[in-house]
């Protein structure tokens, strides 16, 4: 095959904290003035001679579609990730009396999460900084998908887990042939366990956000969104925070599209929605705080919003504050009846994760945060076929579950 050259416009990298530049032609983490998140920055005048937003509906119907707006320069490590269906809820969203609700269906992605975006992205990145070995702490589905694509890139993979992660994220990582190392305790954990290795034996630390490209990979969610709702993005977007990778890029991409003009100043209110068994953010955004202090004793079905100490905190609050967002915690059995509420009205087999932003809404609706009337989009992150266990609790036709 001809070498093909991506186009990347990438420049250099800026700390989101301090402000200070740094190359990106190097394998680098975080911030070396102060430790905290760097993002890529892109020459946006160059995007603009090699792409027109007219010109994408006939690119690859793959995240690599916005290659000019990624970091990567020669070849990317590709599974056909990103380009995922935003579909009309409408029997959702009779029932929750919303007009115009949308679900964003990440669970086809390769590895049935978002976390593909991510890793498709900072795999092909660290690949061609010349990066041997990848390691990370996950709450499961990261770590399914570093394995993933290191498989495809040829690069070797370890991955930190909590013992409590899901058997299915367990049994691919290893299916993979990554390195699983099963950790006491919490991604918190996991990610010291993971540092403390790295650190002896040189591996590149691709945990989410401790390096600057995943979140890169994450922010094609806001492309996509904003190419499907044909460049005037909805009034309302719902995520599952965890991490909060997702919500940060959909922000960071808005603000590239805004400066090349090709969405206008109008932007969504982006809501964190958590869990009541881990609600770090959500606790912080209601006592006006940038920062937010540990979670203790995090406990939630949905693994991926089990993050008691999330690295970005200070970002996560940052967006809900600039969009005019908010942030929402759910319960368990909140979130239990709304898998069920997804795959009965909409036939929708969502993840915990996902279906926490179908009771986040319902909760912002019934506080009159939320109007029936706006245009919301619920982002499903993930496939409910990594859970198997939690079909147990969603119950069957005519059970005892609580109907509203
Ligand atoms: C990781 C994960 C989340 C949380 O994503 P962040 O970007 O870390 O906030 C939500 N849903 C699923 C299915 C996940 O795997
Ligand atoms: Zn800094």
């Amino acid at each position: 095959m001809m070498h093909r050259h991506l186009n990347s416009a990438l420049v250099g990298l800026k700390c989101t904290a301090c402000g200070a530049h740094f190359s990106s032609d190097e394998l680098i983490n975080v911030c070396l003035n102060c430790g905290k998140v760097l993002f890529a920055t892109y020459d946006l005048e160059r995007v603009t001679s090699t792409l027109r937003k007219e010109d994408l509906p006939l690119r690859e119907r793959t995240l690599w579609r916005y290659r000019e707006l990624l970091p990567v320069a020669t070849k990317e490590v590709s599974l056909g990730e990103g380009m995922t269906p935003t579909f009309r809820a409408e029997r959702l969203g009779t029932k929750l009396g919303c007009s115009h609700l949308f679900i964003k269906e990440e669970g086809l992605n390769p590895t049935g999460t978002f976390k593909s975006r991510g890793l498709s992205v900072a795999v092909s990145r660290a690949k061609e900084l010349g990066a041997q070995i990848l390691a990370m702490p996950s709450a499961g589905n990261a770590g399914v998908a570093l394995a993933a694509y290191g498989a495809k890139a040829g690069l070797e993979t370890w991955v930190f887990m909590p013992n409590s992660a899901p058997e299915m994220n367990k049994l691919q990582c290893q299916a993979h042939g990554a390195h699983l190392v099963l950790v006491e305790g919490l991604i918190d954990a996991a990610g010291r366990e993971a540092q403390k290795e790295g650190q002896k034996r040189g591996w590149f630390d691709v945990s989410t956000l401790k390096e600057p490209y995943r979140v890169e990979g994450k922010k094609t969610m806001g492309f996509e969104i904003a190419e499907q709702f044909s460049w005037r993005l909805p009034d309302v977007i719902i995520y599952p925070t965890g991490g909060g990778t997702g919500l940060i890029g959909m922000w960071k991409a808005f603000d590239e599209l805004g400066r090349l003009g090709w969405i206008g100043n109008g932007r969504p209110r982006m809501v964190a929605v958590q869990s009541t068994g881990c609600a770090p953010i959500v606790k912080a955004f209601e006592e006006g705080a940038s920062h937010a202090e540990p979670w203790p004793d995090a406990d939630t079905i949905a693994p991926g919003l089990n993050v008691p100490a999330p690295f970005a905190d200070y970002l996560i609050l940052g967006v809900i504050s600039d969009s005019g967002g908010m942030a929402v915690a759910v319960t368990d059995e909140e979130i239990l009846s709304s898998i069920r509420d997804l795959a009965r009205d909409e036939g929708i087999f969502a993840c915990p994760e996902g279906a926490a932003t179908v009771a986040g809404l319902r909760r912002l609706l019934a506080a009159g945060i939320i109007s029936g009337s706006e245009s919301i989009l619920l982002l499903n992150t993930g496939s409910g076929f990594i859970y198997p266990g939690i079909l147990k609790g969603i119950g069957t036709a005519g059970d005892s579950m609580t109907e509203e």
